[in-house]
């Protein structure tokens, strides 16, 4: 058969459907729900999206545009005991930000709680649910395992009036948390073990934050998820292969109820190397302060690299290349960088920044003159255009670009070595100043004026450009300096009684202050993304108070992709 392809983007080539398209596309030739298509991001407002939800999202939201169908945004919000407006709000900054839009189809599962119940007392009449009263450990004894069947529980043959009775009484509170259950009346001898009589209701005497106080019984995911589905008629629920084992209970309940009946597609979850992804792991973090919030750039939440300097753009690239598969695998981090620093490539503006600045005095230079120099905002991008940097008589240079008794390999400057400033001239070391205790505070530098914008007429060359900045014009800045939060690729990986904690590096942070920038950034705004020449892609952060700017290093310029894609060819 040939392969299916779908719509080509505007001015593309039709590229291969992946599986979850090609079943898409097929339930489209053959009509299964009318040609229809809708989707939906159920997330649960528990913790702040991750890059992983990122991989769910393109996927849901991209299918639906793709194939001229809608995406809805619903909160999967069935369990109160941990969920939060604070999440919900961020949840949809976060989906926008992505660049996605639900338009009007924004739903909430709590909204359907009295249709739920109302379905659920159905198949307590048709005898297909019973309420049970064993506790959470002896349902656990009762359940099996996978090389052993379960056991009916004592409570599974009460009869309908009793069990309709039971429910009500559930519902209207009779009964403490953890006393009963309404079960599915399935099999307790599946080779599933999620078709052993699994849970419907649960009493849980919790405030929702919609619905208030209004439920005391609270619906399990796989009750709830396919009843959501089915009311909104989505065609194509798009999940995570760890619900592969619960479609045929998503498919039973449905089949039960005679409702609507919604497609379930599994595909792998996205794992990054170098990071933990669980929203338990993440709350974690938090919690016990081992970051510094849900936004901490180093954080593989979407605000976290927001802030971090990621642009969504580079985000949607990624989950574009990993691709939609059915075998889970971890991504490289590296892969995530190389997207993100291919758009900064493209779209940064570059700008000189000193991080570790040593003064240089141009001695030959005279005293009190500013000149302004013409620099490429972008040499990947000529609209950028170019901008003015002032140069004087004193200016600071990286303190590492300077040796005084330099190795063979040390190009930089040095005493006697001519080396050149960027967009302005070069100049030769002729000393360096110390102090009593022998530090060097300054370098004395003379420049040849017949070398302005960079060369020389007289063809003579420099074997290093160096960036700098003028030292009377310069802003002091705060830098971040941001690594990867774990030591280790797979920080899941703990031996018994330890935990992902463990491998916690305790050089992802460098807070680097003193730094000295160009004064063209004094118009930047949080958010504002740059290349300081040599160092790396830096964002202004939402920390930053005029005259106080804060800087978050996003990447550094080594793209560590491509040397392992090399080593892997
Ligand atoms: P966690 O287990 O960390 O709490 P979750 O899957 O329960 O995460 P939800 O808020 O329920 O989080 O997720 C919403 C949607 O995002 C679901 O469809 C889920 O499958 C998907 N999703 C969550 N994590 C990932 C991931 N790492 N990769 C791809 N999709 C994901
Ligand atoms: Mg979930």
């Amino acid at each position: 058969m040939e392969e299916p392809k779908h719509e080509p983007a505007p001015g593309g080539e039709p590229e291969p459907l992946d599986f979850v398209r090609a079943m898409v596309a097929q339930d489209n030739c053959t009509g299964k729900f009318d040609g229809r298509v809708v989707t939906r991001f159920p997330p649960e407002p528990n913790g702040y999206l991750h890059i992983g939800h990122a991989k769910a999202i393109c996927i849901d939201f991209g299918i639906a545009a793709e194939f001229g169908g809608r995406c809805h945004l619903r909160y999967d919000d069935t369990n109160p005991a941990k969920e939060d407006v604070e999440y919900v709000d961020a949840i949809e900054a976060d989906v926008r930000w992505l660049g996605w839009d639900w338009g009007t189809h924004l739903y909430h599962a709590s909204d359907y709680f009295e249709q739920m119940y109302q379905w659920a007392e159905q198949l307590v009449n048709a005898g297909k649910a019973y309420v049970c009263d064993l506790n959470a450990d002896q349902m656990r004894d009762y359940r099996g395992t996978l090389t052993a069947p379960g056991k009916d529980s004592p409570y599974r043959n009460r009869s309908i009036a009793e069990n309709l009775d039971l429910l009500r009484r559930m519902r209207a509170g009779e009964f403490d948390e953890g006393s009963r259950t309404l079960r599915a009346k399935i099999d307790m001898a599946s080779p599933n073990l999620n078709m052993r009589d699994p849970v419907m209701y649960r009493i849980l005497k919790q405030s929702h934050h919609r619905t208030g106080d209004k439920w005391c019984i609270y619906p399990s995911y796989d009750w709830a998820h396919g009843l959501e589905d089915s009311i909104e008629t989505v065609t194509h629920s798009i999940c995570t292969l760890e619900f592969e084992n619960h479609r045929p209970l998503y498919d039973w309940f449905i089949e039960q109820l005679g409702i609507y009946h919604p497609q379930q597609i599994e595909f792998a979850r996205l794992n990054l190397t170098y990071t933990v992804m669980s929203k338990r792991k993440l709350l974690r973090l938090v919690q016990e302060k081992l970051v510094n919030g849900w936004d901490d750039p180093r954080m593989p939440t979407l605000c976290g690299m927001r802030r971090r300097g990621y642009s969504s753009e580079s985000i949607r690239t990624f989950c574009k290349r990993i691709g939609v598969n059915k075998t889970n695998s971890t991504v490289d981090f590296a892969m995530l960088e190389h997207c993100v620093r291919e758009d900064l490539n493209k779209t940064s503006p570059r700008v000189m920044a000193v991080l570790d600045p040593i003064k240089v005095v141009i001695t030959n230079y005279p005293e009190g003159q500013v000149e302004e120099l013409q620099a490429v905002n972008n040499p990947e991008d000529a609209s950028a255009g170019s901008r003015a940097v002032p140069f004087a008589r004193e200016l600071y240079i990286e303190r590492e670009d300077f040796m005084e008794d330099p190795p063979k390999k040390f190009f930089r400057l040095s005493p006697g070595r001519e080396v050149r400033l960027r967009y302005a001239y070069f100049i030769k070391c002729e000393k360096a100043v110390k102090d009593d205790a022998g530090h060097i505070v300054e370098l004395h530098c003379t420049y040849d004026p017949a070398t302005r914008g960079g060369d020389a007429p007289d063809g003579r060359k420099v074997k290093s450009t160096l960036h700098w900045v003028c030292a009377s014009k310069a802003l002091d800045a705060r830098v971040n300096l941001y690594d990867t939060l774990f030591t280790v690729p797979n920080p899941d990986d703990a031996p018994e009684g330890k935990d992902f904690t463990m491998h916690l590096s305790g050089d992802s942070l460098k807070v680097v202050s003193g730094c000295k920038v160009e004064p063209s950034l004094a118009g930047a705004k949080p958010g504002d993304r740059f290349q300081f020449e040599r160092l790396g892609y830096f964002c202004l952060d939402l920390d930053s108070t005029p005259g106080r700017p804060v800087f978050n290093r996003t990447a550094t310029l080594k793209d560590t992709w491509a040397r392992i894609q090399q080593k892997e060819q």
